[in-house]
């Protein structure tokens, strides 16, 4: 008894410590079989023999050599770039955006399809457009190793089940279940604000942070919490419908059911409505001949910001308007969590100054001091990619802890 019990003991301390190499090589990498030594507490000879397997394994590669100590330079360790890749799927985009990527969150195709209401016609759109990269020639010699999609609303993680999406007017969808009849990889699916924490965390803004808050904006807005490292999901998973608290008391109504929503007011959907119903006052003061719908359905939010970004005047007091909005938003989540860091990320983009400055200006001049002087408010390098960079980092946490 007591050598069977050792033996699985010594078998659970290889993958614990395999794990703590290879997580040290993805966190430090491009770096040095010593170094790995004196980051994981492990001897040079037990990296070395680990080393030796991943590298058998083709899970981590060299990449040249490190400054000498003495002897001879040190070869430098990376993970592998091409021997494994993932799919990534963000649902939570204006358009379902496909992605191959590498373990670095690097993409090297994508794809593109139109999302509508009705799942049965998104589902194969989504099937078609995962067959497409997955069988593109970046794909080379590579093994796919899973598909990671990130999506609104609210999602039980255990099931990759979407229980309910206002934004895209899906219920109680098992997405998991569903992919994985089509695909035999690994499905992994993620709440659209989680798995973008898990991006910044893995190849972003968060790396070196404990306590952040991340703010998804784009058709709608949502917030993803990490408290002391780790990402705050609440109680049934659920926390994080930012958009949907109410900061109007008598505001227009919003599809959740609630009044004055802040997604109603301060997000990408909200600049195209504001320039929608604009143009129509216009217009209709003219010809009295376009539907409301109609109107709606050609307004491009990013030409919006685009517009107000090269100065043009009705489009700046838009864009101005929906940043004060989330400033106020931002302000509020400050005063109740006293982050590091605040990251604006989702759809919007780091060129969208006149929307990010109002936000930011806002923001700090109603926080209280305190909580105000100890956080950095920054932007997402990601801009658009956020989800689809989320979504390969969610495949790649499973796959490396189970490599
Ligand atoms: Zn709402």
């Amino acid at each position: 008894m007591k050598s069977a019990a050792s033996g699985s003991n010594s078998v659970e301390i290889g993958k614990h410590n395999r794990h703590l190499v290879l997580d040290v090589i993805r966190t430090h990498e491009p770096v040095s079989r010593p170094e790995i030594a004196r980051l994981t507490g492990l001897t040079t000879a037990t990296v070395t023999n680990i080393v030796g397997k991943l590298q058998k394994d083709r899970l981590v590669e060299e990449v040249g050599l490190g400054q000498s100590t003495g002897g001879r330079k040190p070869g430098l360790l990376q993970l592998a770039r091409n021997s494994r890749l993932a799919i990534a799927v963000d649902l939570a985009a204006t358009e379902l955006m496909v992605a191959l990527t590498n373990v670095k969150g690097e993409i090297l195709r994508r794809s593109k399809r139109e999302i509508a209401m009705d799942i049965a016609v998104t589902v194969p759109r989504m099937v078609d457009a995962i067959k497409e990269v997955m069988t593109c020639p970046e794909v080379g010699g590579a093994t796919i190793v899973g598909i990671g999609v990130t999506t609104p609303g609210l999602i039980d993680q255990a099931t990759g089940t979407i229980i309910k999406s206002v934004r895209l007017d899906w219920y109680h969808v098992p997405l998991k279940s569903i992919l994985q009849r089509h695909f035999e990889v690994p499905v992994f699916v993620g709440k659209d604000t989680a798995t973008a924490i898990l991006g910044e965390q893995w190849y972003g803004a968060a790396r070196h942070a404990d306590n952040l808050i991340y703010v998804w904006v784009g058709t709608g807005i949502a917030v993803g919490f990490l408290f002391d490292g780790r990402v705050y999901a609440g109680a049934t998973g659920m926390a994080g419908e930012f958009g949907h608290t109410s900061i109007e008391w008598n505001g227009a109504r919003c599809k959740c059911g609630n009044e004055g929503c802040l997604e109603g007011l301060a997000s990408l959907g909200a600049i195209a409505s504001k320039a929608s119903c604009r143009a129509l006052s216009e217009e209709n003061a003219v010809t009295r001949e376009h539907p409301v719908r109609e109107a709606r359905a050609r307004v491009d939010p990013f030409a919006v910001l685009d517009a107000a970004c090269i100065g043009d005047l009705r489009a700046r007091e838009i864009v101005r308007e929906a940043g004060r909005y989330l400033g106020v938003g931002i302000a509020n989540l400050i005063n109740l969590f006293n982050p590091e860091r605040i990251v604006i990320g989702g759809q919007i983009r780091p060129k969208d100054k006149e929307f990010i400055d109002t936000a930011i200006e806002v923001a700090k001049s109603r926080v209280l001091p305190e909580p105000g002087s100890s956080v950095t408010i920054t932007v997402s390098d990601f801009g658009p990619d956020a989800g689809l960079i989320g979504a390969a980092a969610l495949v790649w946490r499973e796959i490396l802890a189970s490599s």
